[in-house]
């Protein structure tokens, strides 16, 4: 009988895999028709069994297998076809499935102790509670803005359009990834509390997919 797996035992919550390319391809891949319907389907000989698998997913990676590319101080040893390979490992249709990808530069030891002004938790909460009341007020959180409400909650001006044509055009945007970008955008602006969404929004939206700014 087929029973409940991690995507499932982290319904309501975060699945965290670290080292993402360490995984199994085919475990990977099976991420992806939970990460679209939120549910996940197991067919067996004996029985075909849907369990709820709505989770939100966090990675994390090298930049290449030895973890040094980039890195200020320590020489990489890898080959670029060792990275290339390495990379290959997360597919492009898995990639496009993440909202955010975030590039981490090491911590610079100097300033373990100097954290600077950056905001503080207790500010962040606060304004993360804040945009989350403004999407319940529309009726979805806005990675959940069904296709028919996207052009109610999410109407683009002109130039926010013509910005994401662009990217559309250079290829460095999936016709997938274009609906998750004007939410993602849809976040920025709701976290600035500005009614609508602009292109400097569209604009921070964009750096967040992959191969808009790293390496
Ligand atoms: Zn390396």
């Amino acid at each position: 009988m087929p029973t409940p797996g991690e995507v499932s035992l982290a319904h309501r919550g975060v699945l965290f895999l670290d080292e993402m390319p360490e995984f199994r391809r085919s475990a990977l891949e099976a991420l992806r028709q939970p990460l679209e319907d939120c549910t996940v389907r197991i067919s067996r000989a004996a029985a075909s069994l849907s369990f709820p698998a709505d989770f939100q997913l966090i990675a994390a990676m090298n930049p290449c297998p030895c973890g040094f590319l980039g890195h200020p101080d320590r020489p990489c040893s890898c080959t670029p076809v060792q990275v290339a390979r390495y990379r290959a490992r997360i597919s492009g249709p898995l990639l496009d499935r993440i909202d955010l990808h975030l590039w981490i530069d090491p911590v610079d030891a100097s300033g373990i102790f100097n954290r600077g002004q950056g905001a503080s938790s207790h500010e962040v909460r606060a304004r993360v509670e804040a945009a989350r009341e403004i999407q319940l007020a529309r009726g979805f959180i806005n990675a959940r803005i069904p296709q028919e409400s996207m052009e109610r909650i999410c109407r683009l001006d002109t130039a926010s359009r013509g910005m994401l044509v662009n990217a559309v055009k250079r290829a460095a945007l999936s016709m997938r990834a274009l609906g998750r970008v004007i939410k993602v955008a849809r976040t920025i602006a709701d976290l600035e509390g500005s009614p609508s969404i602009r292109d400097v929004h569209v604009a921070e939206a964009l750096q967040f997919r992959p191969g808009m700014v790293e390496d």
